[in-house]
């Protein structure tokens, strides 16, 4: 068969050469050993946290390698599709933080970054391997497909177009000729010249070395819509954009061979890879992949409406992602994540468990390490977004909620209590007058309620605003004793049956009453705060209600 013949005339628009696009996208110049990664979601309308933790992977190995992350969206397969999920997805990486170094937004030199903008440069490719006769169309309905599998499945025999089942392997140039002036619609299928019996070796740089049977397929390299399916779209983007290491999701493994046999059938070099297990989750002892399903946390947005800084779900990536990342962590806690020396080998091949314990307690760490004034500002977007009650509360009382915020803060050993801006209100209600209900105080029931009476009815007066905290807390000792409270728990402790308590025991009394809590942020700070008035006030309602 004339092969260059045939090529006119399946793709008698396409009027490029792979000289053109070799041309046009030329060798990046980086330093040697720089890394060039991409993270090429498809917009299925969220953004994943297992995708988000592919991309995050892809970029610190570009980056440390001083090296190129690129954003490509994917869109070819338009049934997996929804309305505007580009733009959807775009914005969420945003959101996260992630930038790139070429997307469809920043654009850059090896663009379009978006797939569906690219089919010309597929259509070239697939014309190309038509003409080297390592491609031919096949007019199979889906009837006849079947038909085929039925007959496999029979006689016990792998499924799939291959060998004598691939019958349009053998059509004529009359007969592809006469199908096409029919208006007859066709894929295009890959020559495949191998069979399953013959193995490949390849390395895989979470994996190891690893001996796959090779695909035995012709696959589909162009649907009947003129579009690539992911195998020749990713075979020839990587190859123009210059990727050098593909780290994607393992469920391309299977599809590996395939893909490199179309790098050889091209004579491309194939990049390094790495295939990364799904994050997983223990169902009944069972792990599982986390899915959009049955997992809310499956989608990103879920974290973000809870208010989880990006900072923590960052730290969390990547302590699922790299093992030794937590001891790092604590050896360096104060350093910026990016010193982080990440290694892709120390990726766990068997996938790592989603545990939002852990989550909350990183964050918490985080967070403790906000400035007063970060967190007023991070909790303050968020709550713009997500809670007008906590806004208006916060953008009514600046100042009163950064000194809030700064009890127990900015300090060597800060407080862990919140793991995101949700538990701000509920953590810190109380400081509020309007959240704070004097009929909902619930003193712990070892205290005689005429004990409670008599400093509530005491406390009020003998706070001074103008106190240090020694002093204050001296004020405090000296009511006990007047009551017949220790004046030191150590004095408790030796003569138990001579006090009704110590002085930690009003101090709690008077922690109770102004917060409803047994545990809150140093109590001082928090009547400085309040002022002698609220504290007054407070006191008087709650007498009234015991
Ligand atoms: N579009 C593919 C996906 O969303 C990308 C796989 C890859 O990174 O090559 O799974």
């Amino acid at each position: 068969m004339d092969n260059e013949k045939l090529a006119n005339l399946l793709f008698p628009q396409i009027d490029k050469t792979p000289e053109y696009w070799e041309n046009k996208y030329p060798q990046r110049k980086l330093k040697y050993g720089a890394e060039v990664t991409r993270f090429a979601p498809s917009p299925t309308g969220f953004v994943h946290f297992g995708a988000l933790y592919t991309a995050l992977i892809n970029k610190k190995i570009a980056s440390e390698s001083s090296g190129i992350c690129f954003l490509r969206i994917e869109d070819t397969d338009k049934k997996r599709e929804v309305e505007n999920g580009a733009n959807f997805l775009i914005n969420g990486l945003q959101n996260f933080g992630l930038e790139f170094d070429e997307s469809p937004v920043t654009g850059g030199d090896y663009a379009p970054y978006v797939q569906s903008e690219r089919k010309e440069i597929y259509l070239t490719y697939a014309k190309e391997l038509v003409r080297k006769g390592l491609a031919y169309p096949c007019f199979c309905s889906h009837e006849e497909l079947d038909a085929i599998r039925q007959s496999q499945e029979q006689n016990k025999v792998n499924t799939g177009y291959y060998g004598k089942y691939a019958k349009c392997r053998n059509l004529t140039y009359e007969e592809i000729e006469q199908n096409i002036k029919e208006g007859k619609s066709f894929v295009l299928r890959f020559k495949c010249p191998y069979t399953a019996e013959q193995k490949i070796k390849t390395y895989d740089y979470v994996r190891g070395e690893r001996e796959i049977p090779q695909n035995e397929n012709d696959a589909v390299i162009i649907k009947s819509n003129g579009l690539p399916p992911y195998n020749l779209a990713h075979v020839v983007d990587d190859h123009l954009m210059h990727t050098t290491f593909v780290i994607r999701g393992d469920e391309w493994l299977s599809s590996l061979s395939e893909h490199l046999q179309l790098f050889e059938a091209f004579g491309f070099k194939p990049p390094k890879y790495a295939h990364i297990s799904p994050i997983q989750k223990l169902e009944n002892g069972n792990r599982r992949k986390i899915s959009k399903r049955k997992d809310p946390e499956a989608d990103v947005e879920y974290f973000f409406k809870k208010g989880y800084p990006v900072q923590s779900l960052t730290e969390y990536l990547m302590t699922l992602a790299n093992s030794n990342f937590e001891t790092w962590r604590l050896q360096n806690p104060t350093a910026n994540i990016n010193e982080f020396k990440f290694l892709i080998s120390n990726v766990s091949p068997s996938g790592s468990l989603f545990d939002i314990l852990k989550l909350n307690d990183i964050s918490k760490n985080v967070i403790s390490k906000f400035t007063a004034t970060d967190v007023y500002n991070l909790c303050y977007k968020w709550a713009l977004k997500y809670n007008p009650d906590l806004s208006a509360l916060l953008s009514n009382n600046k100042e009163y909620c950064i000194k809030m915020f700064n009890i127990d803060r900015e300090i060597a050993k800060p407080r862990k209590d919140i793991s995101h801006w949700e538990e701000v209100l509920p953590t810190y209600s109380y400081m509020f007058d309007e959240f704070y209900d004097a009929k909902k105080i619930v003193f712990p029931e070892q205290f005689d309620k005429q004990d409670i009476k008599v400093i509530l009815s005491k406390y009020g007066d003998i706070f001074n605003e103008n106190d240090e905290q020694s002093q204050w807390f001296e004020r405090i000792k000296e009511l006990s004793e007047s009551i017949g409270f220790a004046k030191e728990v150590k004095m408790f402790k030796q003569n138990p049956e001579q006090y009704k308590g110590h002085c930690g025991d009003v101090s709690t009394i008077i922690r109770v009453a102004l917060t409803g809590k047994t545990q809150t942020p140093n109590l001082y700070d928090i009547c400085l705060l309040l002022g002698k008035n609220r504290i007054k006030q407070r006191f008087l309602n709650v007498l009234k209600e015991i």
